[in-house]
């Protein structure tokens, strides 16, 4: 099926790679559900798009009730769902001796929960449809630890091993299982790092040598445009300079 015919869910698609990757689709002539908490952002980003098929729903996706809706919305309008684009993400890095367990928490109902109530929500109606993709945005932060950053890490190999077992359980079904890898982006993402100085100083390195939210857009693009016998399993995306 080509990327004009399919139905695409983007969950976070209210900033950075959510909407960047709204717009190459919306571009490409996909029909596309945004959900994100900033409705105002969801708003915006439709009325730059005055041509593309979209439409949106604010939505938490810690509230499962949230999430199913956003289906709900996708099925409503466009009657199937072909991707389903788990996004949505914080990284409230900070080091363990700062025992910040409200963030923990946080970036765990989010990272790792929001992910799970995606695929929860989306994937009976996959099976049910005999095909369907899920893409979650994991992070090189998946595939290596690095110090100030254990919880993040740690949701995000939490990813990498769901979306893998998502993979084995459901290639009979004929369903994709995708994770997305970037390495530094330069998003709003600082803005989730409660101590600002570090936030600041990631922010600057991001500007300075950092990946672009459209540099990891059309990977996602790419991923969704494979044919139905590819299924790209990962996709690590580093800036060229990156170290870690
Ligand atoms: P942004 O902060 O720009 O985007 C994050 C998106 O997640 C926003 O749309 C935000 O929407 C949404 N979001 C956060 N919490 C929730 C929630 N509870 N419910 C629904 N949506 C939520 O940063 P990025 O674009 O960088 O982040 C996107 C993904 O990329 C994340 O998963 C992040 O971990 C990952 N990533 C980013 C990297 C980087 O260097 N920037 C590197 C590797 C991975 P809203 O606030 O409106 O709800």
């Amino acid at each position: 099926m080509a990327i004009q015919d399919k139905v695409i869910i983007i969950m976070g698609a209210s900033s950075g790679i959510g909407e960047a990757t709204a717009k190459i689709l919306a571009n490409k002539g996909a029909k596309l559900v945004l959900a994100a908490r900033r409705e105002e952002n969801l708003k915006r980003i439709k009325e730059s798009l005055p041509d593309a098929s979209i439409v949106y729903k604010k939505a938490d996706v810690t509230n499962y009730d949230d999430v199913q809706r956003v289906i709900d919305l996708a099925l409503t309008e466009f009657g199937r769902i072909d991707v389903l684009f788990n996004n949505a993400g914080i990284m409230p890095t900070a080091p363990l001796i700062e025992t910040k367990r409200d963030e923990w928490k946080k970036m765990l109902d989010i990272n790792v929960m929001g992910v799970l109530n995606g695929i929860a929500a989306a994937l009976p109606q996959m099976v049910e449809q005999g095909s369907g993709h899920i893409i979650s945005t994991d992070s090189v932060a998946g595939h290596v630890v690095y110090p100030d950053s254990a919880v993040y890490c740690g949701t995000k190999f939490a990813v990498r091993a769901i979306m893998e077992g998502l993979r084995q359980e459901q290639r009979e079904n004929n369903i994709k299982s995708t994770i997305i890898s970037p390495g530094a982006v330069e998003t709003e993402l600082y803005k989730t790092i409660s101590d600002k100085k570090v936030g600041e100083e990631l922010h600057k390195a991001q500007k300075e040598w950092g990946l672009s939210a459209e540099d990891i857009a059309q990977a996602v693009a790419y991923v969704i445009d494979t044919p139905e016998r590819v299924s790209v399993s990962d996709m690590i995306i580093r800036p060229t300079k990156q170290e870690v």
